[in-house]
């Protein structure tokens, strides 16, 4: 089979490059070849009555199928270069804003009309964070909730299925460089194509690595951000959450002058268990349906943390402390933080008391037998300082979910069109180690797409 383009992984990334490859050019040949299910076929097991954890499904829906990763999350599309990925180093902060509102728009055609776009220019919560030495990053969060998102890639799926060729359940295995074009093999087929785009997110991260080996392919290691979910009555956040929706703040700590932050705000949400190469680890997400809602707002704390020579294994050091988690707690681990500050473990029945139900069945545990302490402190520190802005947050009953980690892939080599030293391969997306969101992986899409037609 020979296509004109080739296009690995059917997340935000890959979807939206097949979608202005055939925009552009109608005539082009484009194949995609997702490792996971059709988006109809996606079904995370869990229902919290016969599956209350995570069986290690042989392809996660949470994270794999067409939607990748942003499939099931919680639809937040962030509209800004001060976090969600560095694209703007590649391209530019102009291009990069103006591909994201282009993407935004095409969301809105596809099913997200009528959702809200939040903002943070002009409000009052920038000077109010600054005073309590909390930083309010600047954004605009467009919320279409898992269940909006869920449309918009239904009709995406529809609008695109007759003009490329989609492979489900098909893992590619190889990329080879054979006479100036690319082979690419899967469920033992063989595929060219004269481009070929990568865009496997964090599920594919060992793939990726393994793939720039073989292809000499230059890579640098990166960060890892270690941390919990935080799940608390929605009351305790509604000013921030009614106005901005997501507050994304950063906090210095006094006792290492480590970076914390809030990330991936989900007001009335459910905290989830995600699966990534067999680790699992916490998550959080919520609907735009008021009655899909609950009376929890979850948000992540984490810790960055990056590595310098000669220790390269930045998502191995954050594999180990979910690892550690993981078998402590048979998963996920809950705790609440009054017995985090007391020293002692949750049990059953402290949580059952609790004045806040959790949203997720985790085991009770200790979460400062699997946090470094470093890391631990900085979190603690930060529940502190959230408190003086959002009294509760402290409160004893707030619980704490571990571990979350986000693992970056390792950053490959790429130029400003996203194109790696091999002629016609592009990297993109969560993959290339250079977005972490939906927004920016989507733009790396239409920019690798334009600059293909164009050429
Ligand atoms: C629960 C959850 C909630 C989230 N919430 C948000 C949010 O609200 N806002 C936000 O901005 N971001 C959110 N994110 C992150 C966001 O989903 C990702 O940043 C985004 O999906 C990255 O897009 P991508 O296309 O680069 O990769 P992905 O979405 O990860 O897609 C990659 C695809 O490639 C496939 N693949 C991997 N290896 C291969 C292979 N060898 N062959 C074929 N296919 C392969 C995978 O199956 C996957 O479907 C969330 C993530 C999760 C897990």
């Amino acid at each position: 089979m020979n296509y004109d383009v080739i296009i690995i992984g059917a997340g935000p990334g890959g979807i939206f490059a097949a979608y202005e490859l055939s925009k552009l050019d109608a005539g082009m040949k484009i194949a995609v070849f997702e490792a996971g299910n059709p988006l109809h076929k996606r079904k995370c097991p869990i229902d919290g009555d016969k599956i209350k954890s995570c069986i290690h499904c042989k392809s996660c829906s949470i994270m794999s199928g067409f939607g990748g990763a942003g499939a099931f999350s919680d639809g937040k599309y962030n509209i800004t270069n001060d976090f969600g990925g560095t694209l703007y180093e590649y391209i530019g902060k102009k291009e990069a804003t103006a591909l994201m509102e282009y993407v935004d728009d095409i969301n809105m055609q596809f099913g997200g009309e009528g959702t809200k776009l939040y903002s943070t220019a002009g409000t009052k919560f920038k000077k109010i964070c600054m005073q309590n030495g909390l930083h309010l990053l600047d954004a605009s969060v467009r919320h279409l909730g898992t269940d909006i998102n869920y449309i918009v890639l239904e009709n995406l799926y529809d609008h695109l299925k007759e003009k490329v060729d989609f492979y489900f359940n098909s893992p590619v295995d190889t990329v080879k460089e054979n006479d100036g074009k690319y082979v690419i093999t899967a469920r033992n087929e063989s595929y060219t194509c004269n481009k070929c785009i990568v865009s496997v997110g964090r599920s594919g991260s060992k793939w990726m690595e393994q793939t720039c080996k073989e292809l000499d392919i230059p890579t640098s290691s990166n960060r890892v951000d270690i941390g919990v979910r935080v799940e608390l009555p929605a009351e305790i956040f509604s000013h921030l959450t009614d106005e901005l929706y997501e507050s994304k703040i950063v906090y210095r700590t006094q006792k290492y002058a480590d970076k914390v932050r809030t990330f991936c705000m989900n007001p009335k949400g459910a905290v989830v268990s995600e699966n990534t190469n067999g680790i699992v680890t916490v998550n959080g997400h919520s609907y735009e349906d008021p009655a899909k809602q609950t009376k929890n707002t979850n948000f992540a704390l984490l810790v960055a943390k990056h590595f310098s020579e000669p220790f390269r294994d930045s998502n191995g050091y954050g594999e180990s402390i979910a690892r550690l988690s993981n078998m402590l707690g048979g998963g996920v681990m809950v705790q609440r933080f009054g017995d985090l500050i007391q020293g002692h473990r949750s049990t059953p029945q402290r949580i059952a008391e609790s004045f806040t139900t959790p949203t997720l069945n985790a085991t009770p545990g200790d979460l400062s037998l699997v946090l470094p302490k470093r890391i631990l402190d900085g979190i603690i520190e930060m529940i502190y300082a959230l408190d003086k802005i959002a009294p509760g947050t402290a409160n004893e009953d707030t619980l704490l979910y571990g571990v979350e980690v986000k693992f970056y892939n390792m950053e490959v080599k790429v130029d400003s069109n996203l194109e790696s030293c091999k002629k016609g391969l592009y990297i993109i997306g969560d993959g290339s180690g250079i977005t972490h969101s939906l927004s920016h992986a989507s733009a790396s899409g239409v920019h690798v797409a334009r600059n293909i037609v164009r050429n």
